[in-house]
């Protein structure tokens, strides 16, 4: 059954908002996106997007449909003087099974989240049928006799349940502090079930200026952690504008402080001294900033027995990962291509929710594995523990990791994996499992010894 297609509403302007909107807008005669910070005339920060001033990274395969969506984005990146930088060619990259040589596996553009977004916004701003309602926010859902038919919407600062805005569709992008859990409550639908695992994961982050002249021979830095006694991970990248982002992380509340001396000395602390000894001189540009809403959670939606027509979750509020493994913008942008596809195979919205949500959470579930299989190394994480499959999983994983540190294949059959060009299950074809059983690995022995 084809019904009309008015009017779609898309609540949260972040990156899955942003896309939605953009997707909708070939669906929809109008669509509304509605965010509640105000967006700036120029290229900066915003409260509601607080995770942009750590270290993000955009795999490449996040990046290819952005391009999709928006071509020439990736062009318009790279005018902004973006860096790229081949990985792990271009990197010192500290696994926890020891160094990984340098061989050339895939490239990741090191952009600031603020520039990607605002990259996406500049381009959404040239759709005729899109309308942005920044500095607003949703207060509620509307709904008639089963159906979501709008949202309440109110001016930011301003009190009252707002103004009634109808819709033939509403998709929540709010992410992790979604109000829909409660808003369905208030609408009579039973409470939704949640999986929280909680590796009590805090981030401290600083920029600063690239010291002129710098040239290791080395564009990036991930140091990681060996679990499970080893907590401390620290990640250096370039950016544009000739700067580093530099991101300290701890696990089970061995937060990295956000003092110049402390944050120095927990860098300091890592299990290599080449990212101290890069920051130690260099000129910070920021002041330190840090972030511990970092746990998995996941919204059991695709299983509630009754569910409104019309409305959809998406993005970090139907998922969202423990945000160290970089993989929250990759899976927003294949939950925006579900979004079309789903669109384009069946015209009775009626039934999209369910479509949508199950297919979503089935292209979840592999970077739902390698979130909460890497925490659940630690004791300390809370929610879940390691149970006997997890834990057989993750000696295999140790394996392939120790070994995608000396063999090209392998490595980047393990950085398909990151990068969610592949599920975690292709580590298990014969290619790998072969090597795996039969390779005896000579482990490089430091960062003069990583060129392949
Ligand atoms: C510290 C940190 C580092 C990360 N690093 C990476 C990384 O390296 N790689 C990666 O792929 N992902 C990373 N992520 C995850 C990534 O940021 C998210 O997955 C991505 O932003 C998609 O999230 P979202 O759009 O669903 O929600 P969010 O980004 O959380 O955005 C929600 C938006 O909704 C708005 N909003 C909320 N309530 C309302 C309301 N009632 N009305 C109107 N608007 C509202 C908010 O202001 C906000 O703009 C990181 C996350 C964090 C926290």
């Amino acid at each position: 059954m084809t019904q009309p297609r008015e009017h779609a509403v898309v609540i949260g302007g972040s990156l899955m908002g942003l896309l939605s909107a953009r997707i909708l807008a070939d669906h929809f005669s109008r669509v509304t996106l509605i965010e509640r910070d105000c967006f700036a005339e120029a290229l900066e920060s915003r409260p509601g997007l607080g995770q942009a001033r750590h270290l993000h990274v955009l795999w490449s395969r996040g990046l290819e449909i952005a391009e999709q969506l928006f071509p020439g984005l990736e062009d318009e990146l790279r005018a902004a003087d973006v860096p790229e930088v081949r990985v792990p060619a271009d990197m010192l990259w500290l696994t926890s099974a020891g160094w990984r040589r340098r061989f050339a596996s895939t490239r990741l553009l090191t952009f600031s989240r603020d520039l990607l977004d605002w990259t996406v916004r500049v381009r959404l701003a040239k759709i005729q049928n899109l309308r942005v309602l920044a500095g607003h926010e949703v207060t509620g859902l509307l709904a008639d006799a089963g159906a979501v038919t709008g949202v309440e919407v109110r001016e930011r600062g301003t009190t009252g349940s707002g103004e009634p805005l109808t819709a033939d569709l509403v998709v929540d992008a709010t992410g992790r502090s979604s109000k829909t859990p409660a808003w369905l409550e208030r609408l009579g639908y039973p409470a939704v079930r949640q999986t929280l695992i909680d590796p009590l994961l805090g981030y401290a982050s600083r920029t600063y200026a690239i010291p002129s002249g710098f040239d290791p021979g080395w564009k990036a830095l991930y140091l990681q952690a060996d679990p499970p006694h080893g907590t401390r991970t620290g990640a250096l990248f370039p950016q544009e504008g000739g700067r580093w982002i530099v991101s300290l992380f701890g696990v089970g509340e061995d937060y990295p402080p956000n003092d110049g001396d402390g944050f120095l000395e927990f860098a300091k602390s890592l299990r290599s001294p080449v990212l101290y000894e890069a920051i130690r001189d260099a000129e910070p540009l920021t002041s330190i900033v840090s972030y511990r809403r970092t746990a998995n959670l996941r919204r059991h939606y695709e299983r509630m027995p009754a569910w409104p027509r019309r409305f959809l979750v998406a993005g970090d509020a139907l998922c969202a990962f423990n945000p160290l493994y970089g993989q929250g913008m990759t899976v927003a942008a294949k939950s925006a291509l579900t979004l079309d596809a789903c669109l384009r195979a069946d015209g009775d919205l009626d039934r999209l929710a369910r479509r949508f949500h199950r297919k979503v959470i089935k292209n979840a579930t592999g970077p739902w594995l390698v979130a909460t299989g890497e925490d659940l190394r630690y004791d300390t994480t809370r929610g879940a523990a390691a149970g006997v499959r997890t834990r057989i999983l993750n000696r295999y994983v140790d394996r392939v990791q120790s070994l995608a540190n000396v063999d090209p294949r392998v490595c980047d059959r393990f950085i398909d994996v990151l990068a969610l060009t592949a599920p975690p299950q292709s580590l298990f074809l014969p290619e790998v499992l072969w090597r795996a059983a039969t390779a005896r690995p000579r482990p490089p022995t430091g960062p003069d010894d990583l060129v392949p």
